[in-house]
Formats: C-alpha cells, sequence, structure tokens
C-alpha cells in the first residue's frame, strides 16, 4: 500500500498567501487522490521530531518556527509512483531552481519558505502519515 502513496504538508506560507485552493486543484489536477486531509498546526515537538533529520544543520530552528507559526494543511495522496511524480510536481526545495510549472516555482517565496513539502521515500510517507493520521481518518 506504502509504495502508491506519500504524504504532503501545504507549508504555513501557502496557507497564510491563501493558496490552499490552487495547490489542491493542481494536485487533483495531476491525478493523485486525497486518501486522508486536514487543517492543522504543528506544536514545537511536532517540528522538532517531523524534521528530526535536518537536526544538525544551521537552519534547523528556523525551520522549526516557520513550520510551527500557523496552520497547514496535511494530507495523504495516492497515485501510481506516488512519491517521484509528487516530488516532481512540486519541483525543487529552491524555488530558483524549480522548473517552470512546478507548484514552488509558482507559489514558493524561498529555498527556507517553499510553500509545500513532500515524502521522499515510500518508507517516509508511511512515517509521516502515520505521524498526522490515525488509520479512521485514512480512506
Ligand atoms: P521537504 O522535506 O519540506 O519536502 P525538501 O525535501 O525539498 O523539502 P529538505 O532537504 O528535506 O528539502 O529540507 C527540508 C526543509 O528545510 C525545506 O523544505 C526547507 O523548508 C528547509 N531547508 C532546506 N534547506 C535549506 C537551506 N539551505 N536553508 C534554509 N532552509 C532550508
Ligand atoms: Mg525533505
Amino acid at each position: 500500500m506504502a509504495t502508491n502513496r506519500t504524504f504532503t504538508m501545504l507549508k504555513p506560507d501557502a496557507v497564510e498567501k491563501g493558496h490552499i485552493g490552487a495547490i489542491l486543484e493542481k494536485i487533483s489536477a495531476s491525478g493523485f487522490r486525497i486518501v486522508a486531509m486536514k487543517l492543522t498546526q504543528m506544536t514545537k515537538a511536532d517540528a522538532e521530531t517531523f524534521y528530526a533529520i535536518h537536526k544538525e544543520r544551521p537552519f534547523f530552528t528556523d525551520l522549526v518556527q516557520y513550520m510551527t507559526r500557523g496552520p497547514i494543511v496535511a494530507a495523504i495522496l495516492e497515485k501510481d509512483n506516488a512519491v517521484e511524480d509528487f516530488r516532481t510536481l512540486i519541483g525543487a526545495t529552491n524555488p530558483a531552481d524549480a522548473a517552470e510549472g512546478t507548484i514552488r516555482k509558482m507559489y514558493a517565496e524561498s529555498i527556507s519558505e517553499n510553500a509545500v513539502h513532500g515524502s521522499d521515500s515510500d518508507e517516509n510517507a508511511a512515517i509521516e502519515g502515520a505521524f498526522h493520521f490515525s488509520g479512521r481518518e485514512q480512506f
């Protein structure tokens, strides 16, 4: 099951700017089915756990502050080849390097405030989905 699912967050900057609808439209038009979705806000402990892999990086404190400053949209998405295809749809981490038509090219501000998260492996998609959603919230 994990092989055709990925996990995403529309990050606080995208929500603040009113881009939820436009980004979800692009995700749906790209063939992803919504398995689970909610508007939620991460606590400091949540963000520190979610991004624990980056805890030694110089940007970690700023990353936690950014990801907790307002609500996010968390979602589990399903499609063949979901992880890779969603990473292609969102574009490079730095919007300056992102391809034309990608979500980050269209909606991201900078490498630190880049509008959207996408899981980087099937294993992480399953971990991240389970971090935000119980089994009963997945359809
Ligand atoms: P995400 O995991 O959010 O989908 P990503 O996989 O493209 O993004 P990662 O390397 O996992 O990139 O970095 C996680 C997040 O940390 C980035 O999305 C961005 O918000 C922030 N970040 C990454 N690199 C930098 C950097 N050099 N300077 C500032 N912030 C950064
Ligand atoms: Mg990442």
